[in-house]
Order: structure tokens, then sequence, then C-alpha cells
């Protein structure tokens, strides 16, 4: 089997073999472009090296010396030859790029003996003894694994002692008794003579590149970004080039079109006389790569045209490295470069003016989860720099917020009134938190998860919201919270990142993002090739005009409790809870109606003929009643009651496990009249707002939890029962139509029953997800990070839907609804319906549309795009 590859028997296909690196690396060669050559140890050898406990085999190791064998003749250099010795790079590579691996080894192949030749063919000593230290250096750190400040320490200290200010001013002389040093370290803490032989050195280079796949910094970066850990790297032995022998080399690193902005024009930075990560270690302030043009404008000139053509040929945006050495330029590195979403989108669609990627290329070259950088204000990064994390929590919904904290809802609005800015701080948030909610820069809780309720109301309103920060120790009572020694108290400065779940202390400026045109263009593109509808989830007018403005078809999914929490109306909600009989609990709700028919006035005026999707009211009742004593009390004044006699009404309304307590369908089959009450708002809505907007308005009523067919049986018939009344009393011929949630196992087991009753469905993942797993949505926060490190679960099933299991039931609800009603429109409003993975999962599945928060609409849209390509 063949493991070892030259540069020229490669090409960019060949990611998985050879890595990135080395595929691009051999793809240049093969299109003729000036590379350095060089040989490719395989990601295969690297699986066998760990099958053969973590040796090379001798197959491996005889198929490196035969090619390194080419690699002499094709230079017409040797390792360790007296007159013209072959020095190498060792550079890891992974078929994904992956911080976190093995650095680069230069100048690999020096000794005592080959670093004299160097210095006289040369006829550089300073530079041959400076890539000697540099080598002993790296090796050392990277190889032999010594602390780095061993060595940096020499290097201060001889700089120090001469007063020299940078490491350019080291002379020969220092250089020679600084690698004396460095060998006197790898003695002292290797107790091994620096290695001399340089195929022993090499030997052990690639050892500890395919070591370094799994240290611990490889496997968190591989865990955080789902790569698979059996993938393993590649090792590239490439002859070196020096950009470090004169004012007459260099070396860089450009874009071809700039990475913030998109704008066609080369981007990046060079240094004259310097090796390496020179450029990027800030060591040297590097310069502009346009100032190249005017010191060596011949090599520009080429390197602008190779430049071109690799964009060109691999038809994106490249980021290459380079070094120049006695005025003549080497490639030696190619890759798409890493960009902005600004960039992505400016490029993406300047590409296909260019006529270099088509539309749907396009349309592929956009993550959709990185349009959340475009909606949300970010920190400027700038004072970003000065800025120190306090602690990390679930990066709940994106944004950048900054202000001063406070304890509960009232709190921040009256410190909003104030003209402050605000962050509102809760263990958790409920309902009753959301005019603070609203009000407030962010949202920071110690508790809960991804689907929190802090979660789930903030990506709704598109605020910043770090939730389930756990490492904060929030007390309410006193106004503070408490992390590790750094103790926030009301009123001081913290700043949240919602993208990353960092919370810091003090303020960091945030900057509001615009969006371009380009963004336009490519969601028309996006648009235009998708096949199911984008929704999105919203109960309140400005939501939905939000969310209309970002594209939405329609409205999926609309919450009505939380219009049960409004501040006018929660007396009368806790009356007709508290109704002892039916007459007093429809008098209540008599008050309520034309409450409820108002907010549904709202969104039909902005909706228009859109689809809404009201969902009829769905928590336990006991979360409209006040928990704390002195609530409690002045809520008994107010209703004439005794307060032992509301504690225990209270009391009798509290369930062990709200979640799967009373609430949802079962709600209106023991009080039919609240769902009576909820029919009659929407179909009057509907019914005037029809009229006055002069359009046809067609309701949805959807009704929650269904798991029995007969309970949707029952609260259809109310349902039905109301909304003819209403149709007769108005003498309107208004359609309607009913249909239920999905989110309860046995439903999606009995879902060709369920669907001879209802006109449509809608998966809500959420429940769903949460009672197949039988892991409370509340709770499981706190050991699904624990169970992602573990690798027992390998992501936040409550993020991206687990397709294994939950999704095997939402493709047998849609496969026996669709049996026996064909035409049946089938949606998702869970969270997972804005989420790009389990996107396409839905479109697979054959979904209708799925519904997600105003602010990820737009990824919706892309990711329903992608999902048909
Ligand atoms: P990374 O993956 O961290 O970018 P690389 O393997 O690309 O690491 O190496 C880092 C730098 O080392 C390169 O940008 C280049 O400047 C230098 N380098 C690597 N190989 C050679 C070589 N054969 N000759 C000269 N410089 C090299
Ligand atoms: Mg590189
Ligand atoms: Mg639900």
């Amino acid at each position: 089997k063949k493991y070892v590859y030259l540069f020229k028997e490669g090409n960019a296909e060949m990611k998985a073999i050879l890595g990135g690196k080395g595929a691009n690396l051999a793809e240049m060669t093969n299109i003729g472009l000036p590379v350095p050559p060089g040989l490719t140890v395989s990601t295969e050898a690297c699986t066998v090296f760990y099958e053969n406990d973590k040796n090379l085999t001798d197959e491996i190791k005889e198929q490196i010396d035969a090619a390194l064998l080419h690699l002499e003749e094709q230079t017409g250099k040797k390792f360790g030859d007296q007159d013209n010795p072959l020095l190498v790079s060792v550079r890891s590579g992974a078929k994904f790029s992956m911080p976190g691996m093995m650095d680069t080894i230069l100048n690999l192949g020096l000794n005592d003996q080959t670093v004299l030749t160097l210095a006289e063919k040369s006829n550089n000593s300073r530079f041959a003894y400076d890539s000697y230290r540099r080598f002993i250096q790296m090796f050392g750190d990277v190889v032999l694994e010594i602390e780095k400040y061993k060595f940096e320490g020499v290097l201060d200290r001889f700089k120090e002692d001469n007063g020299y200010v940078d490491d350019t001013q080291l002379t020969v002389e220092n250089l020679k008794d600084i690698v004396e040093e460095f060998k006197a370290i790898v003695k002292k803490e290797r107790r091994i003579d620096f290695p001399q032989d340089p195929k022993e050195q090499l030997m052990y280079a690639i050892n500890a590149v395919f070591m370094s796949w799994n240290n611990p910094r490889a496997i968190t970066y591989r865990n955080l970004n789902e790569i698979p850990h059996d993938i393993g790297t590649a090792v590239n032995v490439q002859s070196m080039v020096f950009g470090n022998m004169g004012d007459d080399c260099g070396t860089g690193v450009a874009f071809t079109r700039n990475p913030s902005t998109g704008e066609k024009k080369l981007f990046g930075e060079f240094l004259i006389n310097a090796q390496g990560e020179d450029v990027v270690a800030g060591i040297r302030t590097p310069k502009s790569i346009d100032e190249l043009s005017e010191i060596m404008p011949e090599i520009y000139k080429q390197f602008e045209d190779i430049t071109q053509l690799l964009e060109k040929h691999y038809r994106d945006m490249q980021d290459v490295e380079f070094t120049i050495e006695q005025g003549k330029l080497y490639m030696l590195q190619t890759r798409s470069g890493k960009r902005t979403v600004h960039a992505a989108l400016r490029a993406a669609t300047e590409m296909v003016d260019e006529g270099l990627i088509t539309k749907v290329e396009a349309i592929q070259r956009i993550e959709p989860k990185q349009l959340d950088q475009l909606l949300h204000p970010n920190f400027d990064p700038e004072t970003m720099k000065a800025a120190t994390p306090l602690a990390q929590g679930l990066p709940a919904s994106p944004g950048a917020a900054t202000g001063r904290v406070y304890f509960n809802a009232e709190d921040v609005a009256k410190a909003v009134a104030d003209g402050e800015k605000a962050i509102l701080v809760r263990r958790e948030t409920s309902p009753e938190d959301i005019e603070g909610m609203i009000a407030a820069e962010g949202i920071l809780t110690s508790r809960g998860g991804m689907t929190s309720h802090a979660a789930v109301v903030a990506r709704g309103m598109g605020k910043c919201c770090v939730a389930g920060c756990e490492m904060a120790k929030v007390d309410e009572e006193l106004k503070l919270f408490i992390i590790g020694d750094v103790r926030i108290a009301e009123g001081d400065y913290i700043s949240l990142d919602g993208s990353t779940g960092k919370v810091y202390k003090g303020s960091i400026k945030t900057v509001k993002p615009e969006l371009s045109g380009n963004f336009g263009i490519l969601m028309n593109w996006a648009d235009e090739v998708r096949r199911m509808k984008v929704r999105t989830n919203a109960d309140t007018p400005r939501e939905a005009q939000t969310a209309l403005d970002f594209g939405a078809e329609g409205i999926g999914l609309c919450r009505t409790e939380h219009m049960f929490f409004d501040e006018e109306r929660i007396p009368v909600v806790r009356r007709m809870i508290l109704s002892t009989s039916t007459e007093q609990r429809v008098q209540a709700l008599d008050l309520l109606m034309p409450m409820q028919k108002g907010d549904f006035k709202g969104l039909y005026k902005i909706m228009k003929e859109k689809p809404v999707t009201v969902r009829l009211l769905d928590p336990p009742l006991h979360e409209f009643l006040p928990t704390e004593e002195k609530d409690i009390v002045a809520l008994a004044k107010d209703f004439d009651m005794q307060v032992d006699e509301l504690k225990a009404v209270i009391h009798s309304l509290q369930e062990i496990n709200p979640m799967l307590g009373h609430r949802g369908c079962r709600l209106a089959v023991t009080y039919p009249e609240i769902a009576a009450m909820q029919t009659r708002a929407i179909m009057e809505a509907a019914i005037e707002v029809s009229k006055e907007e002069n359009c046809n308005i067609i309701p949805e009523i959807m009704i929650p939890l269904i798991g029995i067919q007969a309970e949707l049986e029952y609260v259809k018939k109310v349902v039905v029962e109301t909304a003819e009344k209403v149709k007769e009393e108005n003498n309107s011929s208004l359609e309607y139509s009913v249909g239920t949630m999905i989110e309860i196992p046995r439903a999606t087991l009995i879902a060709d029953e369920i669907a001879k009753e209802a006109e449509f469905f809608s998966f809500g993942t959420n429940d769903l997800t949460q009672m197949t797993y039988g892991f409370s949505r509340d709770d499981a926060g706190k050991f699904i990070s624990e169970y992602r490190e573990k690798d027992v679960l390998p992501e936040d099933p409550f993020q991206s839907i687990d397709q294994e299991g939950v999704g095997k039931l939402v493709a047998l609800g849609v496969k026996l609804g669709r049996t026996t009603n064909p035409d049946l429109k089938i949606g998702v409003c869970g969270e997972h319906g804005g989420d790009p993975k389990s996107i396409e999962f839905f479109h697979k599945t054959g979904l209708s549309y799925v519904s997600c928060s105003p602010y990820r609409v737009p990824i919706a849209r892309l990711a329903a795009a992608q999902a048909v390509l």
C-alpha cells in the first residue's frame, strides 16, 4: 500500500489522504507553480501508526526513505551532506485545517557540520546560525516538548545584556553562543545530546506530528468543530527555501481578496529578510503587500499573476503563503481563505458577475450560521482586545451587549427609563420577566439550556443572551452575582457575547452591522432554489414585522401565552384561573376575548394573506399565579380571598412534573371555554381584518400536545362549533383550518389516525426531543455538556435534531400522516426549524415548511436552498 507521495504524485482531490496542505502543494506543483519539492506521508500512515502502538511500520519507513532519495535527486542536495546539505520543513496537515496540532519545524537537517556548510555557501554565517538556533528551538519545543520559555529566556537575556531591542541585532557570535546554550537546555531537560543525524531528526519529527493528532488541544478542537477523530493527519516534508538570507529575501502571506470586506484586491503582509512565522508572530511590523510592488516590482508582478491563476484554478478566494529567496519567488501554501460574512457575500456575488462561479455555487459558498454575524450587533474589535472574559455560558442568542446589571425586570425597566443600558441577570427567566427582557440590552442566566425560556425568548427578540452560565452564582435577593472571586453588584458594567457565550467584566463598545445589497441578492438566489417554505415563530406584531423584513412567508407558530402575561391582563387571567365555577370562568374569559382579538388583529394586519398558525394556550395554569409571599398576599386582597384559601388553590394547581402535567390540549379538554374564547378571538379578528384590508385571511388554529386521537376530536369539536357560530353571527364564509402539533411520541405512532382529524401537522421538536429522550429541557443543559465531553452524545439534541431517534419519529409521523391525508401540510416549529443541519433533514423528510425565530429566517432560507443542492 502506498503511504508516501511526492508532491508531483498528488492533486487537490486527495485531501483525505494527503491532508489539505499536502493536496494543495501537490496541485500547485502540477500546475507548474514554483513550489519547493517535497513529499507527503499520508493520513493513512497516521492511522497505521496508531494501530501499530504509535510506531511507524517498516513498510512506511522504507517508503519514506525511497521518497527522500527522490527528493535528494530532485534538489541535488543530500541529507547531512558536507557540500550541499538538504534542509527541510516538517509540516502537519489534516483534511480539515486544524489549529492545535503540531507546529511546523523549519531548517531540519542542520547540525554542527551542516551549519558550517550553510554559512560558507550562503556567505552568511549570521543567517546559518540564526537558522540553526531556530531549528533547535522549534525541535525542542514541539518534538522534545521542552517548555518554550526556557529557550526564549536565553534569547531575552542576550538581548537585555547587549541592549538590543530586536532579534535581528543579535550577532553571529551571540547566535553561536545561543546555539550552545540551547543544546545545553536539551541535554539538561531530556538527557540526550541534540540529535545530529538528519534522518533521525526527521523520524522524531514525523512521530511527533502523528502524536500531536491526539494532543488535548487537537481533540478539543475536533470536538468543537465536529471533525471525526479517526481521520488522522498527514505530514509534509518539504525542502527549505530561505527568506532570511538577506535583503533580496522575504516571506509573507496574502489573500486574493480582502477577507473582511471581500474587495477584489490583493491583501496581505510581508517582511524582508525573515523566516516562517515572523510575519504573524508580531516581532517586527510587517509591510503591506502593496509595498512589494515598489521594493521588488518583478516579483510582485509574478506573485499577482500566480494568485490570479490560483483563484481561477480553484474558483475561490485563496489564502497563500510565500517566500522569496534571493530574488526568486516560491509558493508554500494555498487554501480557500477564511472570510467574514460580509466578505463571503461580496466575493460570492462578484464571482458570479465575473463568471467565475454559478449562482448555485454562490449559494453553497455561504455558511448559513455565518449570517448571524450580519443581523446582530458585534463587539468593536479594538475595544475587545482589552476585555477580560469572566465566565463561559451557553451561546443562547447571538449578538453583543453591554450595560449595567440588574436582577429583576422592574429594575431593568426603571434603569432603561432613566436612559441607562441594562443587562438583565437572573438565575432563570420566566414569562413574568418579559418586560425586562424587552428593555434590556442582553440577558444572562445561570441556569437552563439552549431551549430554556431565556434562550427561546431572546432569540425571538433577536436579543443577545448567554444562558446556563453555571459559574455565575446569582443572588437575586442580594442583587449580586459571584464568579470565582469576582463580585458583580447591581449597577456594575458587564458585557455579553451571545455568539460565544462569553461574559466580560466592564463595558465593551458594540457596533451595529449594516445589511449590504449583496445579502439581498444572495437571498433571492436562495429563494429561487428552495422547495420548503420558511415561516417564523412570532407572537407580536413587532416580531412579525421583523420576520417579514427578513423574508418570512408566514407565521408557523404564534404562542398565545405571552399575550396572557401582559400587565393589564394578568389580573383577569388570574381571575379566570381562580374561578370556582364555569360561569365565573366564562365571565373572566369574556373580558379577555377582546384583548386576544386585538392581538390577533395586530398580527393579521401585518401578515395579511400570509398564513398564520395560532396555537391554543399551552402552559400549565399555575405559571400565571404568583409565587412570592407578598404577591400572594396582595392578590388575595384584590380578590377578597383569605391568604390561606388562595395558597390552597395555588397549591392544588402545582405539579411535580409540570412539563408532563396539565398543559396543552389537556387544558382545553378540562376547560373547553378557554379554547372557545381563543377560537372566537381568532375568527373575529380574521373576519374583521379581511374586510378592513380587503384580503382573504385563512386562519390556522393549532391544538398543542395531542397524544390521543380522541383528544383532538374533542377539542376540534369545540373549535369548529365556535368557529361556525362566529361565521354565522357575522354572516361570513371565511375558511379556516384546524391542525395539531405533533410533539408527543405517541402522536407520531398514530399519526395516520390523527391525520384523519387534522388538516395540518406541526412538529414541536422541542417537546418531542424532551419526551423521546426523557430529558427535561430545562435541566438537561447541566449534563448534556458533560455527555458531549465524554462522547456519550455527539451533540446537543435540543440544538440539532437527533436524526437517528427523534428524526425517525418525525419521518414516521410524516409517512403515516400522509397515508390517510395525502394533502397534509406539515411543518416544524421547534428550535430546530432554524438549525441548518436539521433543516437539511426536514427537507429530505418531505416537510412543507420550517418555522423559526425571526432572526433565523435568513439562515433558514439559505439552508433550505442548500438542502436542495
Ligand atoms: P501553518 O499550518 O501553521 O500555517 P505551515 O506548515 O504552513 O504552518 O508553516 C508555517 C510557515 O513556515 C510557512 O508559512 C512558511 O513561511 C514556513 N515554511 C514552511 N515550509 C517551508 C519551506 N519549505 N521553506 C521555507 N519556509 C517554510
Ligand atoms: Mg501555513
Ligand atoms: Mg410544545
